[in-house]
């Protein structure tokens, strides 16, 4: 089996699972607990929030959430909120993931100015993120790496013009595909375990402290009451494992990549749909074979990728579009993304079965 889904989930590794079994095991109290085994408890998300701002390389507060579809919840209902008062203009991107872009169409049916940018429309996606932020806006919200083509948008950038310009808009960035692999700039920064080698079902909020936001579940207090709900330790206690475990420093996606695409090009009606982008995540379409055709032929031998993203299975991705890739291109996108564990070889198998299925299926 070759998986190279890993945009969608990687498998957790042997120190994330080690750690959460060590903790269901030894350290199963209720971090609210007054007695010791709460107190361990508490220790173990103290160590893991550390953990986390030490790779951010921030300080601030953390938020343990169910994942980043809940952070991205978070930071947008509770900044909108926190900050109704001052304004109603929310400056996004059309390539979010939808536990971004939902929330987003929610505001803008309350009442709110939500204004959309297309990488597409322009040379320049920071430059054009940056004007389009103006004194009225009282949050900015992108991603920092897309999850269906790879493509970057620099945070830091952004970030700091928005700041120097309006220091009172709130920025939050989706942080999700950009963590581990890229340094990332925001005040709310959205982040899930599972995208790193960790265990689905829990995420973090980064929040640096002067940000106003007010939560959306409420219920017994935990988290300074920005989160209720009893923390699930052992999923962050392999959250922190993950974290500590992912290298500084990756030579071995950009190897991969260029390997992939030294194939790619040689055959005539593939288009690359990663521009800009991170090196583990590549995405083209083979002309003449529609995705899912191509996908379930790579899955009878047992290679696993995606088409488009699996988040938008069986639609036609509005953010492949916003990224300016046709329609018709759109509809034969495969998704190859690599994780710690691929090998050169899963490639070479990869482009074999890639070739004998544009060989049968190609119109
Ligand atoms: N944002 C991005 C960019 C993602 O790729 C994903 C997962 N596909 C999410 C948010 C949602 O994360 P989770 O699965 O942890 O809810």
């Amino acid at each position: 089996m070759i998986y190279l889904d890993n945009a969608a989930t990687t498998k957790p590794c042997a120190e994330a699972i080690q750690a959460a079994v060590s903790c269901m095991e030894k350290c199963y109290g209720n971090p609210s607990s007054l007695h010791n085994m709460g107190i361990e408890s508490e220790k173990v998300i103290a160590s893991v929030k550390k953990t986390i701002l030490r790779r951010l390389n921030k300080e601030g507060e953390i938020y343990f959430t169910s994942g980043a579809t809940e952070s991205n919840n978070l930071a947008v209902f509770g900044a909108a909120k926190a900050l109704k008062r001052r304004g109603n203009r929310i400056v996004t991107t059309a390539i979010e993931h939808p536990s971004v872009s939902e929330p987003m169409k929610k505001l803008a049916e309350e009442g709110f100015e939500v204004v959309s940018l297309k990488p597409c429309d322009y040379d320049n996606f920071e430059d054009a993120l940056i004007n389009a932020v103006d004194e009225k806006t009282i949050l900015l919200s992108f991603m920092a790496v897309n999850n269906e083509t790879g493509f970057i948008t620099d945070s830091k950038k952004v970030y700091n013009a928005v700041k120097k310009r309006f220091p009172s808009c709130t920025v939050h960035l989706d942080g999700v595909q950009g963590f581990c692999k890229t340094q990332l700039f925001a005040d709310l920064i959205s982040l899930s375990a599972h995208k790193i080698y960790g265990i689905k079902g829990v995420g973090a909020l980064y929040k640096a402290k002067p940000v106003r936001l007010l939560p959306n579940v409420y219920g017994g207090g935990q988290q300074g009451g920005m989160r209720s709900g009893t923390e699930p330790v052992e999923l962050i206690a392999a959250f922190g494992a993950a974290v500590n475990a992912y290298p500084e420093k990756i030579t071995k996606f950009s190897e991969l990549r260029h390997t992939l695409l030294q194939h790619l090009e040689q055959w005539e009606g593939i288009i690359l749909n990663s521009k800009n982008s991170v090196d583990n995540i590549v995405n083209f379409s083979v002309q003449g074979v529609r995705s899912e055709i191509m996908l379930h032929f790579l899955e009878e031998k047992g290679i696993y990728v995606s088409s488009g993203s699996a988040c938008s299975r069986g639609k036609i991705s509005p953010v492949l579009s916003a990224l300016g890739v046709s329609d018709k291109n759109a509809d034969s996108a495969v998704r190859v993304s690599f994780s710690l564990n691929n090998t050169e070889n899963d490639i070479k198998e990869l482009v074999l079965a890639l070739s004998e299925g544009i060989k049968r299926f190609r119109r």
